[in-house]
């Protein structure tokens, strides 16, 4: 047993842990969770355990179902609203065949892979979400709209607002569980909230999004009010988005900085911009993967629709704040696309990759936007050569379809099992006759 095996069976012991709770991710995004007594953590160490894989969605095919957790000692954490005596701790854990090796079914296997070919090249990545969520009136009737449960805006401090506490125990919970928050405040809709967790490693990023994800939803059972992080939950009001700061790092050095040449970007920086540029249409499906996604897409409120880049354009999908001499170490780049619902291995993934790309095909790096593009007309924006993001799931999964790129990254097993479920969502969802149009027709036709 390694040295980070050791310490957690001597904290499970030390902290009268008496649930330890194995997690990992399907390929929708959903976390998966299998608890085991203490007296089991060393063989789950050495061996893993067995579950029935066929079981999760997008892990295998029926005919090797028997699949394998591992739990990774580095993220071993007690689960704070479970503490006390007889607590409760989890680890995130890779999935593996039964044969040991890691499964293409996981994704933070994909994510893993991705990292790695970036490590060849020297470079860490580093990301920073910005995670928005409503807070709903609680409801068992979903054929009508929720309640937000106040009526703030951006910023605004709302005095004996229930968001404002429930943010706090947020913010307090994440702590505990060595998660760092740089912000938290209230959205622009009403009842909306966004907490920005603090620069890691896209992994940590990733895992800690998934813990995120669960903070949350516990905290919202436990005070009787409803979270949701679906992205566009009201006609008339902001989507939730969940933008993302990256960062690539060579040793100490951020590669994105580069003092005297324009903007103070490197060669690195803008290879890397013009690699998310070129493949954005292709990554929409992953980054934005539910029918809803295209209503916040699509809806205004600051959600980008259009493929260009800028830097103080928050219209603009790739948004490049100006890197300043003495802040080189801070110069990042935000996608503005990404909803807090995706599966962000998978979709972390696909951005490092089609930044990556970007630089081994020394891509280029066009002039950035400084317009509102909502406001050009598509004579303007065509002049401009700026192409919209998909508009629907439907055309995301076209233009995902006929991509090697993505094929690539994710992997065959994942890239296929994602687009039949969701080829098999759409289907669903046009079949529907919705209230919108009983609305609009029914008095009429
Ligand atoms: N809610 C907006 C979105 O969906 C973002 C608003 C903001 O943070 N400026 O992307
Ligand atoms: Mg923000
Ligand atoms: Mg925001
Ligand atoms: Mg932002």
């Amino acid at each position: 047993m390694n040295k980070q095996q050791e310490f957690v069976m001597r904290t499970v012991e030390e902290r009268d842990v008496h649930f330890i709770r194995l997690w990992f991710t399907d390929v929708l995004g959903q976390l998966k969770s299998v608890a085991i007594a203490p007296a089991e953590l060393e063989s789950a160490f050495e061996e893993g355990l067995g579950f029935d894989g066929s079981a999760v969605e997008g892990l295998t095919r029926v005919s090797e179902d028997d699949m394998i957790a591992k739990p990774d000692p580095a993220t071993f954490q007690i689960l704070p609203w479970r503490g006390g005596p007889q607590g409760t701790a989890r680890m995130f854990c890779d999935v593996l065949t039964p044969e040991g090796s890691p499964s293409l079914g996981d994704p933070r296997y994909v994510l893993k892979r991705t990292l790695g070919k970036a490590k060849e090249k020297g470079f860490t990545f580093y990301t920073h979400p910005e995670i928005e969520f409503y807070l709903f009136e609680k409801q068992d009737d979903f054929s009508v709209p929720p309640t937000p449960i106040d009526q703030g805006s951006y910023f605004d401090h709302v005095p004996r607002s229930p968001g404002m506490d429930f943010r706090r125990a947020t913010v307090n919970l994440l702590e505990q569980m060595g998660i760092s928050v740089e912000y938290s405040h209230h959205e622009a809709g009403p009842g909306q909230n966004e907490i920005d967790l603090r620069y890691a490693d896209a992994l940590a990023t990733a895992d800690n999004i998934m813990t995120f994800r669960t903070v949350v939803k516990e905290i919202s059972l436990e005070r009787g009010i409803s979270a949701s992080f679906m992205p566009k939950p009201m006609t008339d009001q902001p989507g939730s988005g969940m933008h993302t700061h990256m960062s690539l790092f060579e040793g100490d050095e951020n590669a994105f900085y580069e003092a005297g040449q324009e903007f103070n970007m490197s060669q690195t920086a803008r290879q890397f911009a013009a690699g998310i540029l070129y493949h954005a249409a292709e990554i929409t499906a992953v980054c934005d993967q539910y029918v809803n996604s295209y209503k916040r897409l699509w809806g205004g409120a600051e959600a980008p629709s259009y493929i260009c880049w800028g830097h103080n354009n928050r219209s603009a999908l790739l948004r490049i704040p100006q890197y300043k001499p003495g802040k080189g170490n801070s110069s990042r780049m935000e996608y503005r696309a990404l909803d807090p619902v995706a599966n962000p291995y998978l979709a972390y993934s696909l951005l490092l990759a089609s930044g990556l790309d970007g630089i081994d095909k020394k891509m280029e790096l066009g002039d950035p936007t400084s317009d509102d593009v909502w406001e050009l007309t598509d004579a303007e924006r065509q002049a401009m050569g700026i192409q919209p993001l998909p508009d629907s799931l439907d055309t995301a999964l076209k233009v995902m379809e006929k991509s090697d790129f993505v094929a690539d990254v994710l992997g065959e097993h994942v890239f296929e099992y994602f687009l039949r479920n969701k080829r098999q969502e759409w289907n669903e969802y046009r079949l529907q006759v919705t209230p919108y149009e009983l609305k609009k027709y029914l008095p009429r036709l």
